[in-house]
């Protein structure tokens, strides 16, 4: 288990709820009669691409390990993200994206962590802006650890 760490925040199972509600409304809402593809990235929601190996520091080299099977040509898309951080991932996401020539490319993501940004990045959907720390929680894991938690913390880890 890992000892050495500050609570910086909590966000509450019901607070999670609430935001996951009201993110489904909107894209309810926007795409009425349309068939939008969701494409989750894994080992954040199932995984393809990597940037972190073991470390709470990302590598910054996106390695796709699993690429999409359907044609996305002319279908509205939307990317699923669990956190974005320096934007690197989302940003060779969204290009590699655009090459299966969609219709249009959004993005959704449960947190949007701002302390790290490096590439400029539109998300249309987000649950939380946090401003500092490493993220766990409600499937984040650090080192594979505080996924399970039904709530989100983010935390000063110190080496
Ligand atoms: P980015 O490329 O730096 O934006 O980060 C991409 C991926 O790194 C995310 O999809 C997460 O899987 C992981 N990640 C980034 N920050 C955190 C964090 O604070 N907690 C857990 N995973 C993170």
């Amino acid at each position: 288990m890992i000892d050495n760490y500050n609570i910086l925040k909590k966000i509450s199972e019901e607070e999670i709820q609430q935001q996951v509600k009201k993110i489904a409304r909107d894209i309810t809402n926007e795409y009425q009669n349309r068939e939008p593809v969701l494409i989750g990235v894994l080992n954040g929601v199932f995984v393809w691409l990597a940037s972190y190996g073991s470390k709470n520091v990302s590598s910054g080299e996106i390695t796709l390990t699993k690429d999409i099977e359907l044609s996305i040509k002319g279908k509205p898309v939307i990317i699923i993200e669990d956190i974005i951080d320096t934007g690197l991932t989302l940003s060779y996401l969204v290009r590699h994206i655009k090459e299966g020539e969609p219709e249009s490319v959004k993005v959704c993501a449960l947190i949007n962590k701002l302390e790290r940004r490096e590439k400029e990045i539109e998300i249309d959907y987000w649950g939380f802006e946090i401003k500092k720390g490493f993220v766990v929680g409600y499937g984040l894991d650090y080192n594979e650890k505080f996924r399970y938690l039904p709530y989100i913390l983010s935390l000063e880890i110190k080496d």
